[in-house]
């Protein structure tokens, strides 16, 4: 990697120097993906009873724009930043694409008639970025600082710097939380994902949990694989939109367990899931639906952990906006976008308009530096 190389040589010829701390400034035009406007600063700290050589920390860029997540709101802010020639640096976690990697068609993004595959949806927005020269580091921040108007990102070992960041990190699914649960989760029967894991249950029966279109559209895609797809809902009508749900309703291999309430997964001799007991609202009778797999669908919570402590944030973790717009945050030149920040709409479109208005508000904020 050549950002790194680099600066451990930069580190490896001062490191003659017998001081605390130390820093270097140089150009390094010669480096392609650096712009010669940009300087490398490495600062070397090691307590003198040890090798510094292990200890030092190396800041390898003050970066413009640093975003967080490759889901809708964090590719579209890419491309918008890289096509104002700010060359950000796009920080991949652990779920590359984002959300809708996981879905099978994308119907309601405008622009696509016949509708599009997720995967490739973010494949090509990832390209489209690339094309204006977003950078891409596979990091998962877990904290971050503010230290004046820099904005630091620890990401294990790694720091980066940056003059405006924009949090892009969406949402992770939700779990019910019933004995089992954790047990069979990845492998033994409890999944949160019907495109990933569908076609595992080809003529099988299974259960999808959940009353939103998340759950409508896992129940419908396992229409595809499976002999038999019973949708548990804890209410006796879905959230979801109403076309979702008169396509899920109306399905034949669908059959709607309404009022029920999930109490336990139950696992066969083998430890895989046999079954999901779940009790009646109304009346409280508890019944056993057999299912060889156990989708749950049930809503996300927001991948905001890291901003503790820097960010406001709800009682769901969702980042508060400042009021009057929608992406920027108490701290200038901190932006969020997306899933991260939107509890209300959550759509494909309305995260990549998010990111299109904080990859705006960062350029803003840029120039009156
Ligand atoms: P959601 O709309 O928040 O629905 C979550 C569902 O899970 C609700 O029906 C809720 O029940 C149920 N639920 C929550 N906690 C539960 C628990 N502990 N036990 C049992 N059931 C529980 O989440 P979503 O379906 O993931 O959708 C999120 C957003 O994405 C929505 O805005 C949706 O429109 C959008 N989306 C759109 C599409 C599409 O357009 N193709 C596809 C997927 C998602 P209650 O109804 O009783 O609260």
């Amino acid at each position: 990697m050549p950002h790194m190389n680099l600066a451990s040589g930069l580190v490896g010829a001062c490191g003659g120097v017998q001081a605390r701390a130390l820093r270097c400034f140089g150009s390094v035009g010669d480096v392609q993906q650096f712009p010669l406007r940009k300087f490398l600063r490495i600062k070397w700290s090691a307590p003198s009873s040890l090798s510094f050589s292990y200890l030092y920390t190396v800041h390898i860029t003050m970066e413009d724009v640093i975003i967080l997540g490759t889901g809708c709101a964090g590719l579209t802010a890419a491309i918008y930043t890289g096509r104002a020639q700010l060359s950000p640096l796009v920080l991949e976690g652990t779920q590359p694409g984002g959300q809708l990697t996981t879905t099978s068609e994308v119907e309601n993004f405008p622009g696509f008639p016949e509708g599009i595959d997720g995967y490739t949806m973010m494949d090509n927005l990832r390209k489209q970025a690339a094309k204006f020269g977003a950078r891409y580091e596979h990091a998962k921040v877990d904290k971050i600082e503010l230290e004046g108007d820099v904005k630091k990102l620890y990401a294990g070992d790694k720091v980066y710097e940056a003059k405006t960041v924009i949090v892009a990190t969406g949402a992770r699914p939700r779990l019910i939380g019933v004995p089992g649960e954790l047990e069979m989760f990845g492998g033994k029967g409890v999944t949160t994902c019907a495109t990933c894991d569908g076609a595992f249950y080809r003529d099988m029966e299974v259960v999808v949990v959940g009353g939103g279109d998340s759950a409508a559209e896992e129940a419908l895609f396992l229409t595809r694989f499976c002999s038999k797809v019973t949708l548990i809902h804890r209410r006796d009508a879905l959230r979801a939109s109403q076309i979702m749900a008169d396509r899920a309703t109306s399905h034949p291999k669908i059959e709607m367990a309404w009022n029920s309430l999930p109490q336990e997964i139950l696992a066969d001799e083998k430890g895989f899931t046999r079954a999901i007991r779940v009790k009646d609202a109304k009346s409280g009778e508890e019944r056993e639906i057999p299912c060889k797999g156990a989708f749950i669908a049930i809503g996300h919570i927001p991948n905001t952990d890291f901003v503790e402590g820097v960010l406001e944030r709800d009682g769901d973790g969702y980042i508060i906006p400042n009021a009057g717009s929608q992406v920027k945050t108490e701290h200038a030149g901190f932006f969020a976008a997306g899933d991260c920040v939107d509890h209300v709409y959550r759509q494909a479109i309305t995260a990549a308009g998010m990111g299109c208005q904080a990859a705006i508000e960062a350029e803003r904020y840029l120039s009156e530096l």
